[in-house]
């Protein structure tokens, strides 16, 4: 390696190894074979980890299970919304939050997002006065919307809102925690996520009810919701009353998440200085555009995004593409990658898909890149060089 850089592209892919902590944890798991959350009478590794990270979001309820999106359906489920109910979600998502809307037995209503990849509030209001029974705002690669104007428009319907807040750990909004604002808020531990235990999710919400049915649902059955505190007013009346979807998170996951808890706050501010140091390098270009962050928003960004400007044309969009990939650094437009999981138009399990084409627009000349929080400032300025002198040798 050359002193003053890499000479080969830096893997952007890669997770960070996971704190030795957690060795002693698993080992003792692994010779008791411990490993189903409700088996221990009290301080299951999963009841721990719950516990920990409702203190750490500052919410009275914390529930762990298999993933995200289990957290969506579940939250959705533990709303009692009625079967076909309407749920608001921005059309700039990841495939699985409709899909929980769909597992939920409700109905996605696709918002238009703006250039800076957050809800156009002004389709929002116009789509509730049409009718919505619910808003599930997805803060797409941790963009957060504006949780303001979102909350605003919620209250005045009286509708709930569900924050999916899985590439949000860590941002705040006007100094709360993102995923503390809705009644519900949603987070992943998917490798590509700022915790990574290969798969988990995570919920937390402030109303005794929600937490009991959607605890219930997750999987506590008999006698089983003793071993979640607080809430023994709320479980009695709930109990086989409900359905039991058995989605819950196993010990040995909430080992490998509970010793990162420690790691986030340094993830967060580094993941923050990589994405700003390559954003201030891209934004020099008259061909790239990085969003700002809106003014209420502290982000916790692990990946960056950019929108290609002036570049008319699919084919300067996907020369441009090509040209980053010949450099040895991979960034995808969202809408030209064949099949794009968070392309609109290729969730066809929805049936017949609307016509959102600010969204489109959007997703044509967006550019998605992964930066997480370890890369080194080499590695940082490989990155930007090659996405520059992409864009320059298509443009210039
Ligand atoms: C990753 C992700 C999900 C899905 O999370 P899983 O834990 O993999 O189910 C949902 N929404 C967003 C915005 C995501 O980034």
């Amino acid at each position: 390696m050359a002193a003053d850089g890499p000479i080969s592209p830096p893997n952007v892919y890669d997770a960070e190894p996971i704190p030795e902590a957690a060795r002693a944890e698993i080992d003792r798991l692994l010779a008791s074979g411990d490993l189903f959350r409700y088996t221990a009478p009290e301080g299951a590794p999963v009841a721990l980890l719950e516990a920990e990270f409702a203190a750490l979001l500052g919410s009275r309820y914390a529930l762990a299970v298999a993933s995200c999106s289990a957290a969506l359906f579940l939250s959705l489920k533990a709303l009692d919304l009625p079967r076909g109910a309407k749920v608001a979600i921005p059309a700039f998502t990841f495939a699985a939050v409709p899909s929980a809307i769909v597992h939920a037995d409700c109905v996605p209503v696709l918002i238009e997002v703006g250039n800076n990849y957050r809800i156009d509030i002004a389709d929002l209001k116009a789509k509730i006065a049409n009718g919505l029974d619910a808003i599930l705002i997805s803060h797409m690669r941790g963009h957060t919307s504006d949780m303001d104007a979102i909350m605003d428009l919620a209250d005045a319907a009286a509708i709930p809102v569900i924050e999916d807040a899985a590439h949000s750990l860590g941002t705040t909004w006007s100094g709360r925690n993102i995923g503390t604002i809705g009644k519900v808020g949603c987070f992943s531990f998917q490798s590509y996520k700022l915790i990574n235990a290969g798969e988990g999710g995570i919920m937390v919400t402030d109303d005794p009810e929600v937490a009991a049915r959607a605890i219930i649902m997750s999987g506590a059955y008999e006698q089983n919701w003793k071993k979640h505190p607080g809430l023994q007013n709320s479980f009695g009346h709930w109990q086989n009353k409900l359905p039991l979807y058995n989605t819950r998170m196993q010990n040995l996951s909430a080992a490998v998440i509970r010793p990162q808890i420690p790691e986030l706050s340094r993830r967060v501010s580094d993941g923050r200085a990589n994405h700003d140091y390559v954003a201030a390098l891209l934004n020099g270009s008259p061909w790239l555009e990085v969003p700002p962050a809106l003014p209420q928003e502290v982000r916790a960004p692990d990946s960056i995004q950019f929108n290609l400007v002036g570049f008319d044309s699919d084919a300067d969009a996907l020369a441009f593409q090509d040209a980053c990939k010949r450099r040895g650094v991979g960034v995808q437009v969202f809408g030209l990658s064949e099949g794009n999981a968070r392309a609109f138009w290729n969730w066809q399990f929805l049936g017949e898909l609307p016509d959102l084409p600010q969204t489109r627009a959007m997703l044509m000349r967006a550019c998605d890149m992964r930066l997480p929080a370890r890369l080194t400032k080499p590695d940082l300025d490989f990155i930007a060089e090659a996405i520059l002198g992409a864009a320059a040798e298509v443009k210039g």
